[in-house]
């Protein structure tokens, strides 16, 4: 079987581990949090990093420092991962969907203007599987009517925009270190920002607004979302091989573009649009014809791991119970979550398996 994704683990992981052990720092007060934390927010171009224990954690602790709640709206893509919203809906903001660019598969950023109205707040921002949201007319219109930015990165570390690093934009952004993200942690995440007010703000939502000067006396409800010394101690030592992780990527995307391009039964992903170059989180590929089931259901009769796309929220059973999103059609998005899949692209993948793989899919849409 050729797994969908496998993480590269072979560079100071295990001395850094190890250190945890023999130091007997484990939890959130050990010294590789900062560090990672500094590290990290110098690699983004931002002044500030708020390690904690996963990207979707990120996402709640940005939304709620940013004081979105009851009556705000904010403009987000349909077509992301559930995190994306979660606390927007809890916190009771209404969200307001846009469908996708058929080509990038990111937030049609012409359609966000007509979406904006005198309760929009925010927008949220979210890079999808390896090519950045187009952002300088986003943060125009953000500068013009006074609005937030909120940026998901969490697909998209060690991208840059027009040469500015993928989350550096906007007012916050966040990032996510699960095993198929350029650098894991296992589980962990990371908020980063310039802004000193909104750092400590979530710094204080991750570690249950204790008070500092009174610590069992709360004035507001927080989480734990902590990270340990070792997710960080392992973020260390792969933000160390960040760039190679990159080229290593890139170089997949490379190969199989060769091998797949002359098949006219799918789309591919977009090697690059004016303003980046693709980092392939994932290589997804969106069928003509063919149900992403069923080419998966083949894919894994003949050993090969794959993902749908995501499912776009306007879909989500758990919001449309809610009376969300009722009626509503995002074209573009309803068909690539269709029609896409991604194949395995993490960075432990072979060219012979790239080859299989590449093989198997052309075969597969003959
Ligand atoms: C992975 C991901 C997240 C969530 O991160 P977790 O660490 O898995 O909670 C959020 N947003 C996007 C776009 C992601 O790809």
């Amino acid at each position: 079987m050729i797994p969908v994704n496998e993480p590269l683990l072979d560079g100071k992981e295990k001395e850094y581990l190890v250190k945890c052990i023999e130091t007997g720092w484990i939890s959130s007060e050990g010294p590789f949090v900062k560090e990672f934390e500094e590290k990290f927010a110098i690699r983004v171009d931002r002044k500030f990093g708020i390690a904690v224990c996963n990207g979707t954690a990120a996402i709640d602790a940005a939304v709620t420092a940013l004081d979105l709640g009851k009556g705000d709206e904010v403009i987000m893509p349909t077509f992301t991962i559930i995190s994306s919203i979660n606390q927007l809906v809890r916190n009771g903001v209404k969200p307001v969907l846009v469908d996708s660019d058929p080509l990038t598969w990111n937030i049609d950023v012409s359609k966000i203007a007509e979406k904006i109205s005198a309760k929009t707040k925010a927008i949220m921002v979210v890079h999808i599987y390896g090519l950045p949201v187009d952002i300088d007319p986003i943060l125009d219109l953000a500068k013009k009517h006074n609005l937030k930015v909120i940026e998901d990165a969490a697909e998209m570390l060690g991208q840059t925009y027009k040469g500015k690093k993928c989350g550096s934009f906007g007012d916050i952004s966040i990032f996510s270190f699960y095993p198929n993200k350029h650098i894991t942690t296992g589980e962990g995440g990371m908020i980063v920002t310039n802004d000193q007010k909104l750092a400590e703000r979530c710094r204080s939502l991750r570690n249950l607004c204790f008070k500092p000067e009174k610590r069992f006396v709360h004035d507001e409800l927080g989480w734990n979302l902590r990270m340990t010394n070792f997710q960080a101690g392992m973020g260390l030592a792969q933000l160390e091989r960040l760039d190679e992780f990159v080229e290593k990527k890139r170089w997949i995307g490379a190969e199989y573009t060769k091998l797949l391009k002359g098949n006219k039964n799918f789309q591919i992903a977009l090697p690059k649009t004016e303003y980046a170059e693709n980092i392939y989180w994932v290589f997804g590929i969106v069928a003509n014809e063919m149900e992403a089931e069923t080419t998966m259901k083949k894919l894994t009769e003949k050993g090969i791991g794959t993902r749908p796309f995501f499912w776009p929220m306007h879909e989500q059973p758990v919001f449309n119970k809610k009376g969300l999103f009722l009626g509503e059609k995002y074209p573009v998005a309803e068909n690539i979550a269709r029609y896409g899949f991604y194949i395995p692209s993490g960075l432990a993948i072979t060219k012979a398996q790239i080859e299989e793989v590449s093989a198997a899919v052309n075969q597969i849409f003959e």
